[in-house]
């Protein structure tokens, strides 16, 4: 006889509080679609809440690749890379990323969120420093807790407040930042922050998750992270950089050493997204377009990506416009607290280039209509 009692009290506790905070989250059975579709409760629904920027998760090319990939090299790595052999693809999608990024090397992890939580703490640990915008993702935070070093975080974008806090740093340097911010859309002033890490010998890297395949800037950036699970629409994460550093990171990121590598039909199907991503650049053009219109149309300040936050303040308003706009048929979640700083619960809209003018119209329509009422 298990005595499950405390453990089940534990956790309704938790609910509860949870509950009273509004903060309870639930999963939603959805299924995705093509050109940004979904449906939800037998409804059909356009989704402007997708990171798949390009609307390539349901490509047919992406599809085929996986297949394909599948029949010729099965569905599962069977153990790590470093146990079974590396399969052809790894090293076929690590030169193409290099190659993209301008940068000597390249690993892919399987997933963003474990390429940071290996790669932080493989580069600097106790008796050194992380100097950090207070905007990174929760995955950079959770890889540099995990590394041991000093951790200071500078208000978000203030690079005087940065260099501040880098001035009498102990050890080695590391400064973290997005490319483009996950839930504000705007971008890092990457070149200042580049110099800025120069004068101070530190090592600069950045997360391109939400950059990539959609928003390529010039980086200075010797070390440059991203995901595959966004613009290119299938699963993975990347981290590009000098020979020896990616060398490293081999035998030094436990993410990558002790858990299993993608399967070949993801593997096939990013690859698949680099080829559509250089054959068809007008598809980023297009989700930047739609950006634009949107902000445009509801009187916002041009967007610098395709992520627009429309911020609302409060959580219960947030969330009462989403489900408003749910009913018009407009999938757009109410970001809210611990996702982002509390007071500024925002819905979240991303565009992506299966949207189509109309859609786009018609959620401005829409969300002018639920924001006054
Ligand atoms: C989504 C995201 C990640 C994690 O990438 P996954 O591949 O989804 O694990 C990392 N950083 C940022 C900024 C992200 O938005």
């Amino acid at each position: 006889m298990r005595s499950l009692g405390s453990l089940t009290r534990y956790a309704e506790g938790r609910l509860e509080r949870l509950r009273d905070a509004g903060q309870h989250r639930t999963l939603k059975p959805t299924r995705r679609m093509a050109e940004g579709r979904a449906e939800r409760a037998g409804r059909g629904l356009i989704s402007f809440c997708d990171n798949d920027y390009l609307s390539l998760s349901c490509d047919p090319r992406l599809i085929a690749a996986a297949s394909q990939a599948a029949e010729q090299f099965g569905v599962g790595a069977g153990a790590s890379r470093l146990i079974t052999g590396d399969g052809p693809l790894n090293e076929q999608l690590e030169t193409r990323l290099a190659a993209k990024k301008g940068l000597e090397a390249c690993r892919v992890f399987g997933s963003g969120y474990l390429a940071n939580i290996g790669t932080i703490p493989a580069l600097v640990g106790k008796g050194d420093t992380i100097v950090m915008d207070a905007l990174s993702h929760a995955c950079m935070h959770a890889g540099a807790r995990l590394s041991g070093a000093e951790i200071r975080i500078f208000r978000h974008n203030d690079l005087a407040h940065a260099e501040a806090l880098m001035g009498d740093a102990p050890g080695q340097l590391l400064v973290l930042t997005e490319t483009v911010f996950s839930m504000d859309g705007d971008l890092a002033p990457l070149a200042d922050l580049g110099a800025l890490c120069e004068r101070h010998d530190a090592w600069l890297m950045t997360d391109d998750a939400h950059g990539f395949g959609v928003l390529e800037q010039d980086n200075p950036a010797p070390l440059q992270m991203g995901t595959l699970s966004k613009a290119a629409g299938a699963y993975g994460g990347y981290v590009c950089g000098p020979a020896p550093v990616i060398d490293m990171l081999t035998s030094r990121a436990r993410s990558l050493v002790y858990t299993t590598g993608l399967p070949a039909p993801v593997l096939a199907s990013a690859l698949s997204a680099l080829d559509v991503m250089d054959a068809e650049p007008e598809r980023a053009g297009r989700a930047k377009a739609h950006a634009a219109h949107f902000c445009k149309r509801l009187g916002l300040p041009a967007p610098e990506s395709v992520i627009v936050p429309l911020i609302i303040g409060e959580e219960a308003r947030a969330m009462a416009i989403s489900a408003e706009l749910e009913e018009a048929g407009y999938l757009v979640t109410a970001i809210r607290p611990p996702t982002v700083p509390q007071g500024t619960s925002r819905l979240r809209i991303t565009f992506c280039a299966g949207h189509s003018q109309a859609d786009v119209d018609g959620l401005a329509d829409a969300l002018q209509k639920a924001l006054r009422s």
